[in-house]
This record gives C-alpha cells, sequence and structure tokens, in this order.
C-alpha cells in the first residue's frame, strides 16, 4: 500500500493541489508512520500536507503533542476529526481525559499554533446526529471554535449538497464548505460506505454501474464521466474547490482534473520531479 501511495504522490503532485490530506487511523495505530508520511509529502516533496488528526479515545495531551510535532514540523494545515470508536462503541462520551469532542478538539489545537484547520461536514446529516438541525448547529460550533474550512462526507446527490450548503450560509457560517469528490473504483464497495455514513446513491447514479462489477475497464470510464459531470454541475453552482478522495489510486483522479482543464504545472516539474522521483523510491 505504501509503494501504491508514493506512485499515487508522484502522479498527481505536479497538479499542485492545494493541499493534500492524510488520513489517520482512529485507534492510532498507524500515527508514527503517518507522521514519517507526512514528513516525507511536505518536506521531501514540498507539498502543502494536512494530516487529519482523530481525538477519540485519545488523551487530550497525547493528541496535542502529535499537534505540537506537525507545528514543530512546519505543518499549518490539520483536519480535526472526532473520528469513530475502533470498536463500533459510543464516540460523543469523552474519555475522562479526552476531548468532549471535535469543537473541544479544534479549541486545542487552535492554542498549539495558528493552523489552519479544516474539519468535516455531512450533507446528508451524519447518521448519529439527533436532527439536521443538530446536525447544523454542531458543524456551527466546530466552525465558532476556529475551523477555517469544511470538507464534506461523499455524495452523489448534487442538490443535497446545495441545500445543504445553503443551509450553512443561513445559519451564518461563512467558510468553505468543499465539496468530496469519490471517484468511484468498486460499486459495491461505495454502496457499502454509503449505507455506513448516510450517503444516498441516486437510481441514475446506480443504473451508470449496473452490471459493471466484473468489468474493471468500463466501470473506470463510467466513473470518469460520473465525477466529470458532478463537478461540472457543481461548478455551474459557484463551488471552485473541490476534495477528491483518491483512495490510494491516482489516475482516476488525474483523469478527472485533466478532463476538467488542469495542467501540471511545468514549474513544479522543473523543480521537483527529478527530486520527488528519488524521494518517492527512498524508505520513508
Ligand atoms: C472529510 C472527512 C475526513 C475524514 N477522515 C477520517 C480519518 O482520517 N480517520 C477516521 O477515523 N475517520 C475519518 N472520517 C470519518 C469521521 O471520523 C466520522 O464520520 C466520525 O463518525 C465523525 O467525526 P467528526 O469529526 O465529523 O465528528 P463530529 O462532527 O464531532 O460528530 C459527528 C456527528 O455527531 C453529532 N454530534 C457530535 N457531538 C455532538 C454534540 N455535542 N451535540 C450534538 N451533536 C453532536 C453531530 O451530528 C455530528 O455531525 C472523515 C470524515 C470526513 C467527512
Amino acid at each position: 500500500m505504501e509503494a501504491q501511495l508514493w506512485k499515487s504522490v508522484r502522479r498527481l503532485a505536479p497538479l499542485q493541489p492545494r493541499f493534500v490530506s492524510v488520513t489517520y487511523g482512529a485507534d492510532g495505530s498507524t500515527r508514527e508512520r503517518t507522521h514519517a508520511i507526512v514528513h516525507q509529502l511536505s518536506v521531501g516533496m514540498g507539498l502543502t500536507v494536512a494530516p487529519h488528526l482523530t481525538s477519540v479515545g485519545a488523551s487530550r495531551r497525547s493528541v496535542l503533542e502529535l499537534a505540537a510535532r506537525y507545528w514543530d514540523d512546519g505543518i499549518r494545515h490539520l483536519v480535526a476529526l472526532r473520528g469513530d470508536a475502533p470498536t463500533g462503541g459510543a464516540c460523543n462520551v469523552a474519555a475522562a481525559d479526552g476531548f468532549s469532542g471535535s469543537d473541544d478538539l479544534v479549541r486545542g489545537l487552535r492554542m498549539i499554533g495558528n493552523f489552519d484547520l479544516s474539519v468535516a461536514a455531512y450533507p446528508e446529516v451524519h447518521p448519529e446526529a439527533r436532527s439536521r438541525k443538530a446536525d447544523l448547529e454542531h458543524l456551527k460550533r466546530k466552525i465558532d471554535a476556529g475551523a477555517t474550512r469544511a470538507i464534506t462526507q461523499f455524495f452523489f446527490d448534487n442538490d443535497a449538497y446545495l441545500r445543504f450548503r445553503d443551509a450553512c450560509a443561513g445559519v451564518g457560517i461563512a467558510v468553505s464548505i468543499v465539496p468530496g469528490i469519490l471517484p468511484v473504483t468498486r460499486f459495491a464497495q461505495i454502496v457499502r460506505f454509503a449505507a455506513k455514513c448516510g450517503a444516498t446513491i441516486p437510481a441514475n447514479i446506480a443504473a451508470q454501474f449496473q452490471g459493471l462489477d466484473e468489468d474493471a475497464d468500463m466501470r473506470r470510464l463510467v466513473s470518469a464521466a460520473v465525477a466529470i459531470n458532478q463537478v461540472e454541475y457543481l461548478r455551474r453552482h459557484g463551488v471552485e474547490e473541490f476534495h477528491f478522495y483518491t483512495l490510494n489510486r491516482a489516475d482516476l483522479t488525474y483523469a478527472i482534473c485533466h478532463a476538467l482543464g488542469l495542467r501540471p504545472r511545468s514549474q513544479y516539474l522543473a523543480r521537483r520531479v527529478g527530486f520527488s522521483e528519488a524521494a518517492i523510491a527512498g524508505p520513508v
């Protein structure tokens, strides 16, 4: 998986994303490896990296220590998340020495440094939310605590996102609500993810993948078309920033960005590629 990661990075880095986010296992088991990868992406490749940090099941001290390490390493952007308990247990019950929630986490991180802080948002409502209104109020608390951007859970129902964006504006959330775009690799897997996180799969999307379970090539073509249409639709509605969930696979995202007009930046290529090839091939 690590080799695959560096292959993906090498492919996508020349497109110069505003930042590259790196997920984090909520049980903390990938802590050291994640830190090493973040360091390599940032120092070795000159990318702006936004490591994810989760607070569930962790002590305040351990989370803040990790954040301080990132700050000392020159990392200025974090994605602050509560996360899910690995055992599937209750998540909103904070450990005695832990953060009470992701809004509390955002406040704590602010005290470490002046980070750019992204948080998660749920256009189709988080499955644990008491109501749509409670979910929105919770997002507002995260922003009021100092978050600078929200990145959404993936969705295929564009109108649900647009209604959510309006609702955010309606309660005074002024930060950018960046849509999370998930290019479909395996449709059956996406159906499982969607059921878990409450994302709907519109019938017209399901129909496009029907009968393609054993046909990976055709699925990729359809998937690119679906994501390109989605981004174009959102762009027509004024959305200017997109967050791609690459799931460690670069080609689909690259093709989508290419079709949408994004091209490798030549100055990045001149400055970095020789170096990054070596960096990627080397140990991290
Ligand atoms: C962009 C993005 C990146 C992610 N990256 C990771 C990752 O790297 N690692 C990982 O393990 N998981 C990741 N996740 C999944 C995430 O951890 C789960 O969705 C988790 O269940 C919620 O985390 P959160 O920070 O959104 O929680 P929160 O926003 O704090 O809470 C989730 C929901 O619970 C309800 N809630 C919580 N507290 C309160 C309260 N006090 N009062 C009322 N309602 C409340 C709200 O409805 C809220 O939307 C990511 C999700 C997204 C959208």
